[in-house]
């Protein structure tokens, strides 16, 4: 059936008023529509409906790892959907896709985690995680230890939960869940760490931490969240050690160590995942989405350790947790094409020598007069604009100064994502030598441009 949708920039925004954006100014919207309409998209590139050709330096949403217009993805859905468009995995049911992607992941995570439950968002996979091992504690008798312990600075999601584990701002003006989440520092070396070297920073973070446990009682706390590197906070790198450290900690008062591997999972760091090969730690559960299937279908992953299934799956226990859609065949199909697709390209591999090339290309912006910071690793980056480098002065938010370089930068065909004052990006991971030099090049344009604006 071919879909009668609009075409034309005008007829695109009339038709859009009916769709409520996410994480987005609805006023703003309401007075102004929408910024952009991407109607297509291939390779490294989408296009806009006036047919503005852009590189895609945000990864549809730090998601599309392979980038756009896979066939191999496309034709396994295809065929997924030809065969068997929708069972659910409820109750005893399975089917072919959901088995083979959970054994693969299986596989490819790191030590003892060999089970998988299916979900359709990174926010759906964290509140999966702390479920079940709130599940897991009420069945060892201990139903006290439901406590988690998330970070200022961190971005799990926008559900109920997720949001509460999520840094405190965005849930002004909102009700969250109460009592169940306590913030640790923020592990921002650069804006936290004055005075002290980056040891005695970690160090600090550490002690942070254990005071944090001993003052709430580790029979009360059930879990550590943690991205390897934030994301959504601005691109946040811990000190070296920070995460095996975290991990150590938490293991001697029994808190089990959840990795919200969202952004950091399927390549985007030059690995499947980051936690033990990059950061040097291994978690009890780890949650994944996005670059499980390049975003061609939405799918998330909580893979958990043998011993909280042993624990969860014993005599007399009901699982009464899962979406109708967990291990959707068509999304489940996406992720093992999108895997194959890396495995036989060796994207991963790739990625260590290219998403090196993007890092330090990026980080030969911290030149330029309003750059502060450059940081991140790989293919995963943010730039933050500072009014004054010396003293670190961060611009009046109402200047969008973050938002002006990213209009420069679509000018100049390059889509980037302002968080604020900082620049985050997040692309797709197949760009080239020549497309990364692009990528530099303009965004040393636009910063210019707006710095000609301020001056
Ligand atoms: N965790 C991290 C680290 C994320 O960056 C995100 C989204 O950006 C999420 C969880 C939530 O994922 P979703 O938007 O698919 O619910």
């Amino acid at each position: 059936m071919t879909l009668d949708l609009p075409v034309t920039t005008d007829e695109i925004l009339t038709t859009d008023v009916h769709l409520v954006q996410s994480w987005a100014d609805l006023n703003a919207l309401k007075q102004n529509g929408a910024r952009t309409a991407i109607v297509a998209a291939e390779g490294s590139y989408v296009t806009d409906s006036e047919g503005n050709k852009l590189i895609d330096g945000i990864g549809g949403l730090w998601c599309v790892n392979v980038g756009h217009k896979r066939a191999e993805i496309i034709d396994a859905v295809t065929d997924q959907l030809n065969t068997l468009d929708f069972y659910s995995t409820f109750y005893s049911f399975t089917h072919p896709a959901a088995a083979a992607l959970a054994e693969k992941l299986a596989q490819l995570a790191p030590g003892n985690l060999n089970k998988v439950h299916f979900g359709n968002s990174g926010s759906v996979a964290n509140e999966t995680a702390v479920r079940v091992l709130h599940h897991y504690y009420k069945r060892l008798g201990r139903p006290k230890k439901r406590m988690v312990l998330s970070r200022h600075g961190a971005y799990h999601g926008s559900t109920h939960l997720a949001i509460a584990m999520t840094t405190p701002g965005y849930s002004e003006g909102w009700h969250k869940a109460e009592g169940v989440v306590h913030h640790l520092a923020k592990p921002h070396f650069w804006r936290e760490g004055d005075g002290m070297t980056e040891p005695e920073f970690l160090d600090s973070l550490m002690a942070d931490m254990k005071a944090s446990i001993e003052s709430i009682g580790a029979e009360n706390i059930a879990c550590f969240i943690g991205e390897p590197i934030m994301g959504a906070g601005g691109v946040i790198v811990p000190p070296a050690g920070y995460h095996r450290r975290a991990a150590e900690l938490c293991a001697r008062y029994d808190i089990k160590v959840i990795s919200d591997e969202v952004v950091t999972s399927f390549g985007r760091l030059g690995h499947f995942f980051a936690s033990r090969d990059l950061f040097d730690f291994q978690p009890d559960i780890i949650t994944t989405a996005k670059g499980l299937t390049s975003g061609y279908q939405p799918l998330s992953a909580t893979i958990f350790a043998d011993e909280v299934h042993e624990v969860i799956s014993a005599p007399g226990a009901m699982f009464t947790h899962g979406m109708t859609y967990s291990g959707h065949p068509a999304a489940a199909a996406a992720g093992l094409a999108n895997i194959a697709l890396m495995e036989r390209d060796d994207l991963p591999g790739q990625v260590q020598t290219t998403g090196k090339l993007f890092e330090n290309t990026l980080r030969g912006l911290a030149d330029l007069d309003i750059v502060g910071e450059v940081r991140g690793s790989h293919f995963m980056m943010g730039i933050e604009l500072v009014k004054d480098k010396a003293t670190k002065a961060m611009f009046d938010p109402d200047l969008n100064i973050g938002m002006r370089v990213a209009q420069a930068a679509q000018k100049r065909g390059l889509v980037a994502r302002p968080l604020g004052n900082i620049l985050i990006l997040s692309p797709v991971l197949i760009l080239t030598p020549a497309q990364i030099a692009e990528v530099g090049g303009i965004l040393r344009d636009s910063i210019a441009e707006v710095m000609d604006d301020l001056a």
